[in-house]
């Protein structure tokens, strides 16, 4: 699985979301902690803390990847909601090395013929 670093812009319900990376360990405090990771809507922007874990940084990804979701197909999901979909998803996905896509071998190949 790539990590979120390697990925610019990503296609979200038919809307180009696209990617930042900080290089701060965090992205701002609040009263709750330290926020990590942020999905704009109005500028369809997901925006990823600096992390040395790589497994909490793709599992901050996939959350902010699921509030893109939830604000693109208005589920109107809890922050609840959104952190144990996110916590279950990335278990699953990375205990049973699933991946869906075109690895990056493959895409490169393509894109070379
Ligand atoms: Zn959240």
């Amino acid at each position: 699985m790539n990590r979120p670093r390697d990925i610019e812009e990503i296609n979200i319900c038919d809307v180009t979301v696209f990617v930042l990376y900080s290089d701060r360990p965090y992205l701002c405090e609040t009263d709750d902690g330290n926020i990590m990771g942020k999905y704009n809507e109005f500028d369809q922007e997901i925006t990823i803390a600096n992390m040395d874990d790589a497994d909490v940084e793709n599992e901050k990804f996939l959350h902010e990847l699921i509030h893109a979701i939830d604000a693109n197909r208005a589920l109107d999901l809890t922050e609840q909601q959104v952190t144990s979909l996110s916590h279950g998803l990335y278990q699953v996905l990375r205990d049973n090395k699933l991946y869906f896509g075109v690895d990056a071998t493959q895409k490169k190949a393509s894109a070379e013929k």
